[in-house]
């Protein structure tokens, strides 16, 4: 790909508008265009991005046995009547088709899930499972706030497993919560907590949320520094902040939430009378366990972690690009054809690579490069062309590149950047 056809629009100086670091460099970079409000679109560059998140949610939710649906967006309100939730969601989007048919929006899935495996579901032999999705869907906030942390249209991921016993859920509840540890490492983010929930009108008795702690949080968590108990504002007596296990005076941080797990139980296999043929012969309601992710908040969470004042810095599996080629010269016809030579093998061999051959100052060059923020750098120059060698630079969030090599050699380029590639990629 090279630079100038890649349909996107960086924008150099103050961006007006947005309300933090990551939401700054988000629309700097062009990753992001407010379609309207609480609704963005996901440049080439921001798609890149968030399908890979999405990969490796994909790959963890396949590792603990997930299998991969997709529901409807929209769904007839008899579901929804069904379980109760019609009238009780204030951010539900209602409409009513030309037929007279009521609708709603999916703001989440568990009634269409539940509909589902009601056709799937006969006996307890066919338990435990989970299915899951990643799909978009709408909630009609009052409020959105900070590019991708907070808007009304959304990419999530939302899982649903289903047991026998409660001991059941509770197992497959620590390998969801491990998986989520997982991949949030994967994605680069480092400074997150896992911390108690009330499962609100969700019904069932347990919950986690997974928030990454920052200033620019709209949550609120609270830390005991005493016991290790951590818990969100509605566990705790937000006034006097003692902690609830042990009596000791809890922290108080700011947070991003990326992710919950529930406990959900009978709540919607009852009111929506999901049943299955148990052991002893009788009717009874699976227990349920849910597990969300925002996918593009997880992306906007990165941005607000790990970027600096020149642009994001991504890992090698969230990076749009693996490889970014720089000519320096854009005059030189040797340095082009060896930079446009270097790009075609990279991108023969499979590697995600952008060229920048523009006949542009190299301050613009690098600037740009800062924005996409490819982890493996190469630069060809007239200089480094003499001898025979590529300058190699490094910009990655999870990995010291300090006693990494500063240059590859023309002729061993290509196993070099693979390598490279294995490495920046813990592999
Ligand atoms: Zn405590």
């Amino acid at each position: 790909m090279k630079i100038e056809n890649l349909c996107v629009r960086r924008l150099i100086g103050d961006v007006s508008g947005a309300t933090t670091r990551g939401h700054k460099i988000a629309i700097k970079g062009g990753y992001i265009h407010q379609t309207f409000q609480g609704g963005y679109t996901l440049s080439p560059l921001g798609w890149r991005v968030v399908k890979n998140i999405e990969n490796i949610i994909r790959e963890e939710m396949n590792a603990i046995d997930g299998q991969e649906i997709l529901m409807p967006v929209v769904c007839g309100a008899d579901l929804w009547r069904q379980s109760g939730r019609y009238d009780t969601i204030d951010s539900l989007v209602k409409f009513t088709g030309r037929n007279g048919t009521d609708y709603v929006i999916s703001p989440t899935h568990e009634e269409i899930v539940v509909d589902f495996v009601s056709s799937v579901l006969e006996t307890y032999r066919q338990m435990p499972f989970m299915v899951y999705q990643i799909q978009g869907k709408f909630r009609d906030e009052l409020r959105a706030r900070a590019g991708l942390v907070r808007t009304r249209e959304f990419i999530m991921k939302d899982a649903y497993s289903f047991h026998e016993t409660w001991a059941n859920l509770e197992k497959y509840y620590q390998r969801c919560w491990a998986a989520y540890n997982k991949l949030f490492r994967r994605c680069g983010l480092k400074n997150f907590v896992i911390v108690e929930s009330s499962t609100g009108d969700m019904g069932g008795k347990i919950a986690h949320e997974f928030q990454l702690i920052t200033d620019m949080g709209e949550d609120t968590i609270f830390i005991c520094d005493e016991c290790g108990y951590k818990c969100n504002k509605e566990l705790v007596d937000n006034e006097t902040a003692i902690c609830p296990k042990c009596g000791a005076k809890m922290r108080v941080v700011r947070g991003i939430e990326i992710g919950n797990i529930f406990q959900l139980g009978t709540f919607y296999s009852k009111s929506m009378n999901l049943t299955y043929t148990a052991s002893d012969g009788t009717q009874k309601h699976p227990i349920m366990g849910c597990y969300g992710i925002g996918v593009g908040r997880a992306m906007a969470a990165i941005l607000e972690e790990s970027s600096d004042d020149n642009g994001p810095v991504w890992n090698m599996e969230t990076a749009p690009f693996a490889v970014h080629v720089i000519g320096l010269n854009g005059k030189d016809m040797r340095v082009m054809e060896l930079a446009q030579r270097i790009h075609d093998d990279l991108v023969a061999n499979g590697i995600e690579t952008i060229l920048d051959n523009r006949d542009i100052r190299a301050g613009e060059k690098f600037a740009d490069a800062d924005l996409i923020a490819a982890p493996i750098r190469l630069i060809v120059s007239d200089k480094n062309i003499k001898e025979n060698v590529i300058e190699v630079k490094y910009r990655v969030n999870d990995f010291d590149t300090s006693n990494m090599p500063n240059q590859f050699g023309v002729s061993d380029f290509l196993t070099k950047v693979k390598d490279t590639i294995c490495t920046l990629a813990h592999k």
